[in-house]
Parts: structure tokens; sequence; C-alpha cells
């Protein structure tokens, strides 16, 4: 867990920092407030904040009443740390958007232990994110979590001038497998298949689960005919696939259907538009057989 510390004394700073190191956690130190600011808007920003009340720059509270008004897609839990006692601080300080307020000089027990509390809750963010997010069968992105993961890779695209492609995929006489083996074949070749994308896939490609037995791929920064490479690998290895059987004997296999589309760097496009047509594309890969890969023709 990664926790920043904003203290402008360098003592305190010392201080804080041999305490969190001790007790496991990852640290980022800043000296003063606007320090502070720069980390945590940074994309790869601390989960949790220890800040000074009173720092040149920012003081702490203004840190905390500017990260609430952000629209983040993580909780940062925030400790303010200083040496104002009364009542009316700490109601000031908490209504600054802080979670918790700790009084200098501090007690280490104490401290070790409302960090804790904040590492339990970001923790527990963290669970509640990941299940609300993936499909529970496959792993991957549900429709919803990629769908939004895909409006924001395509508007930084956009505003980088980068190809963007996409692959819908689905497995072709799907409800034949079912039907012939059962639904509990039919989990594990959806399994099977996923995995087998993923596999295909580069590091900064993302994929999700569209539908029962359809999935969807992003491919920031490939053009189209890198994306109809990719799905053309991809529809090879499937056909390839040797999927084992719950009776670890006999095996079958699967093939499926691929429709392509990107987004030209001078041509942005919506994530609705994007996903039409490559989903008219799947849909002509449906009609002209199956087992094949079929690029939408327009840009
Ligand atoms: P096509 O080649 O045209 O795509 O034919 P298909 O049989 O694959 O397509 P269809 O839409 O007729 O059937 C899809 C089947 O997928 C029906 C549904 O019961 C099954 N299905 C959807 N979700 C799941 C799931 O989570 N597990 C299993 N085992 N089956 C699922
Ligand atoms: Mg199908
Ligand atoms: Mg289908």
């Amino acid at each position: 867990m990664k926790v920043l510390i904003a203290d402008d004394d360098a003592l305190s700073r010392k201080i804080l920092q041999d305490a969190l190191l001790e007790w496991g956690y990852d640290i980022v130190v800043a000296r003063d407030g606007k320090e502070a600011w720069t980390i945590l808007e940074r994309a790869d920003r601390p989960n949790m904040a220890v800040l000074d009340w009173m720092m040149p720059g920012m003081y702490g509270v203004e840190i905390c009443s500017r990260l609430r008004t952000l629209n983040l897609t993580n909780y940062i839990y925030v400790i303010l740390l200083t040496a104002k006692n009364k009542r009316e601080d700490i109601i000031k300080g908490l209504e600054s958007g802080a979670d918790d307020y700790v009084i200098k000089p501090f007690n280490y027990e104490e401290l070790k232990l409302r960090l804790k509390i904040g590492r339990r809750i970001i923790e527990l963010e963290q669970n509640i994110m990941r299940l609300a997010n993936t499909d529970y069968l496959t792993g991957l992105l549900n429709r919803r979590a990629f769908l939004k993961r895909m409006t924001r890779e395509l508007e930084r695209c956009q505003r980088e001038r980068a190809h963007l492609g996409i692959i819908i995929m689905d497995i072709d006489q799907f409800k034949q497998i079912n039907d012939k083996y059962g639904h509990q074949v039919g989990d594990l070749v959806l399994q099977e298949v996923s995995a087998t994308l993923v596999n295909s896939c580069r590091g900064y490609d993302f994929s999700g689960r569209y539908g029962g037995e359809e999935f969807i791929l992003c491919l920031p920064g490939a053009d189209k005919w890198s994306t109809y490479q990719i799905a053309e690998r991809m529809r090879s290895s499937i056909e390839c696939q040797k999927i084992l059987l719950p009776d670890k004997k006999n095996y079958i296999k699967v093939t499926a259907s691929f429709g392509v589309a990107a987004m030209l760097p001078d041509q942005p496009k919506s994530s609705d538009e994007l996903i039409k047509q490559a989903d008219d594309a799947l849909y002509q890969a449906k009609n002209e057989g199956r087992n094949r890969v079929i690029m939408c023709p327009l840009n």
C-alpha cells in the first residue's frame, strides 16, 4: 500500500518516513503542499495520504477539500496530522474531507492503528471494485467496466492522435455445445477461449466479456491492419485449441467469428460508433459461413 507523507518539517518527515517503512508501507514524500498536490494529481497516485495541516504552498485541509472535488476512480484515504488540538480545529479538518485526524506529537501505536484502519477501507474498496468490474466466469472485464475503460482510451488516443482497434468475437454454434455436453462444459469452453484471447493480446490491450459467448477487445495504438492480423491470430489459435473435457480423455474444438473496426488518428469516432461497425462486420462473418475475420469496410 502506497502512502504519501507530506510535511514541511524535515524532522517530522524523517520520523514518519522511518515509522511507515517499518510498518511495511511504500512511501512517497512531499516537502510542501504544492509538491503533495502534484503527487496526488498523478495517475500513479498513492492510496493513502498523511498530510500536515500547516505547510507552505498549500495547507493540508486545502489539499483535502480539493481532492474531494476531483472525480477520482479510486478513493484516497487522508489522515490529517497537526499540532492543532482544539475541537473546532478537529471539526474543520474533518469537514475539509479528511477521514481521520492525529494530533502531533503523535503516538506511534495510535498512528499505526489509524493507518491500519485506512488500509482496511482501501482494501475493501479495491475488493468491491474488482467484483463490480469483472466477469466471475472468465475473470475478464464485464461489459460496463470494459465500456468505461474503452471510452477513456478512446479519448486518450484522440488527444494523442493515435490509432485504436476494436475486435468483437462470438463463438460459433455455441448453443450446440451446451445442448450436447451440458452447461458446465459450455462454461469451461468460455473460460478456455477467453484465456486464449488474452494470451493473443499485447500488454496494453484489454478485453471484456460483452455478452454470453461474445467477447470484445480494445487495442490502443493498433491500426486497422494490425488489428485484423491480431484477430486472425486469435481465430487461428481458437480453431487449433483442444479443450479437454472433464473426463480428462476426450476433447472438443470450437471456432469463432470476428468483426474488426478501427479509428484513424484524424477521424475521431465514439465508442458506440466503433462497436456498431465491429458488430456489423461480425454479423457479416456469421453470414458468410463463420470461423472468419471480417473488417469493417468504412474508415
Ligand atoms: P452463432 O454461431 O450464430 O453465434 O450460434 P450460437 O449457438 O453460438 O448463438 P446463440 O445466440 O444461438 O446461442 C448462444 C448460447 O450461449 C445460448 C446461451 O444459452 C449460451 N450462453 C450464454 N451465456 C452462457 C454462459 O455463461 N454459460 C454457458 N454455458 N452458456 C451460455
Ligand atoms: Mg455464438
Ligand atoms: Mg451470441
